[in-house]
C-alpha cells in the first residue's frame, strides 16, 4: 500500500456484479397511467384498509414473529397446516429464504428465462449460481431442455406460472411429467404470483402436486390480486420441515403486524377479490383482442399482463411511445415490453399507443 492509500471495505464480488436498482419514474401525476409493476389498479379491499388502520394504534409493539394468526388463516384457506406455511416479506422475501436456505456457494438454480428479474440476483447474493433455460417458441417454459440443465450440483427449481413477463401458464400435465423426471432432492419452486389471474385450469393444481410430491414449495403473494404490493406479505407451501428451515432463515420481525392483519382480513374478502379479477380478466381479453386486430402477434397471457415481444428497434419506438404518452410500461431491452392491465380508460390509451405505432412503422 502506498501511503496515500488506505485499505477500505469491499463488497463481495457476487455483490459487485449485481445490477443496481434504478427506480423508474413514480405515478406522480394524476395523468400519468402506472401499467409498469403488475400491481392491482384498485383501491386496498376495504377491510384490509380498516384492519391497518385497527393495527397500526399498536405499532409501538413488535408484530408475532410466528405469524401464528396468519398462518393458520392461510393453511385453512389452502386446506394444509400451518407448520406448512412460511410467510415473509413479500414473496420475493420468501424465495430468498428459499434460495438461502437450500444453496451453499457453487450451487446451482434453474430457471426459465426469461423470467422474473429476481431470480438471477437472488442466486448470485446467495453464491449460488443461476442456470437460465431460453423459453420455448410459444414463450412458455421448456421443461425438457430445464430436465436436461439438471446437474449433481442443482438444488433448486423455479417454474413460474404464468410467467412472468410472457403469461404463459404451464400444464398440470407437464409439471406433473417434470416432476417425475427430476431428483426428489431438488427443491422444484412453483412461484404462482399471479394464480388468481389465471382461468381455471390453465396452470397447475399446485396443492395436488404438493400433496403428492414432497419436492414442490408453492410460493405465493399478497402483492398483486390482493392488492397489498406496499405492505410486502408474501409466502410459501411447503413440507413442514422445509417451512420450519424457511422461518429460521427469517429476518426476525420482517412481516409487520401491518402487513399480518391486512393479509388476514384479505383472505376473508376473497370473494371481493374475485369479483375485481374478474374486471380484469375481461379487460385482458379486450386488450389482446383489439391489439390482434391492430396487427399485433401476442400469447394468450394468464397474467394481470400483457407481454409485446419486440427486436432492439421497436422496443426502443414502444417506449419512446408510451414516455410520450405518460403510460408507464416495463421494457426488456431487446426481448419486448410487458403492460400491466389495468381499469378500462388506461387499457384505452395503451390501445391508442400501440396502434399509433405501428401506423407510424407501417
Ligand atoms: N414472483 C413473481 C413472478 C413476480 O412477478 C413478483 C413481483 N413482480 C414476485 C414474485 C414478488 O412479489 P412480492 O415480493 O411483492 O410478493
Amino acid at each position: 500500500l502506498m501511503a496515500t492509500e488506505t485499505a477500505h471495505p469491499t463488497l463481495r464480488a457476487a455483490v459487485s456484479g449485481l445490477p443496481s436498482y434504478v427506480p423508474g419514474r413514480r405515478s406522480a401525476g394524476a395523468d400519468i397511467a402506472a401499467l409498469a409493476s403488475n400491481e392491482s389498479h384498485y383501491e386496498p379491499l376495504p377491510a384490509a384498509a380498516a384492519a391497518v388502520a385497527e393495527a397500526a394504534g399498536r405499532m409501538n409493539r413488535y408484530p408475532d414473529m410466528a405469524a401464528v394468526e396468519l398462518r393458520e388463516r392461510i393453511a385453512g384457506h389452502l386446506a394444509v397446516t400451518a407448520g406448512e406455511i412460511a410467510v415473509g416479506p413479500g414473496s420475493v422475501g420468501v424465495l430468498q429464504q428459499i434460495i438461502t436456505g437450500l444453496c451453499d456457494a457453487g450451487d446451482e438454480v434453474i430457471f426459465a428465462w426469461r423470467s422474473f428479474e429476481a431470480y438471477p440476483i437472488l442466486v448470485e447474493l446467495a453464491g449460488a449460481r443461476p442456470v437460465r433455460v431460453p423459453l420455448d417458441d410459444a414463450e412458455g417454459h421448456d421443461l425438457d431442455a430445464m430436465a436436461a440443465a439438471v446437474t449433481e450440483r442443482t438444488k433448486v427449481i423455479l417454474l413460474c406460472t404464468p410467467n412472468n413477463p410472457t403469461g404463459v401458464p404451464i400444464s398440470h400435465d407437464r409439471i406433473a411429467a417434470f416432476l417425475r423426471s427430476v431428483r426428489s432432492d431438488i427443491l422444484v419452486v412453483i412461484d404462482e404470483a399471479y394464480v388468481e389471474y389465471a382461468e381455471a385450469g390453465s396452470g397447475p393444481d399446485s396443492l395436488t402436486l404438493y400433496r403428492e410430491y414432497p419436492n414442490v414449495c408453492i410460493l405465493r403473494t399478497f402483492s398483486k390480486a390482493y392488492g397489498l404490493a406496499g405492505l410486502r406479505v408474501g409466502y410459501a407451501v411447503a413440507t413442514p420441515d422445509i417451512a420450519e428451515g424457511l422461518r429460521r432463515t427469517a429476518i426476525p420481525f420482517a412481516v409487520t403486524a401491518l402487513a399480518q392483519k391486512a393479509a388476514v382480513a384479505s383472505l376473508d374478502a376473497t370473494g371481493e377479490m374475485q369479483a375485481r379479477v374478474a374486471v380484469v380478466q375481461k379487460e385482458r381479453s379486450r386488450l389482446a383482442a383489439r391489439l390482434e386486430a391492430q396487427g399485433w402477434t401476442l400469447q394468450p397471457s394468464q397474467g394481470n399482463f400483457l407481454w409485446i415481444r419486440a427486436d432492439d428497434d421497436l422496443t426502443a419506438r414502444l417506449v419512446a411511445a408510451f414516455d410520450q404518452a405518460d403510460i408507464l410500461v416495463r421494457a426488456y431491452q431487446g426481448d419486448g415490453i410487458r403492460i400491466t392491465v389495468a381499469e378500462p380508460a388506461s387499457n384505452d390509451r395503451v390501445l391508442h399507443v400501440m396502434e399509433a405505432v405501428l401506423a407510424a412503422h407501417a
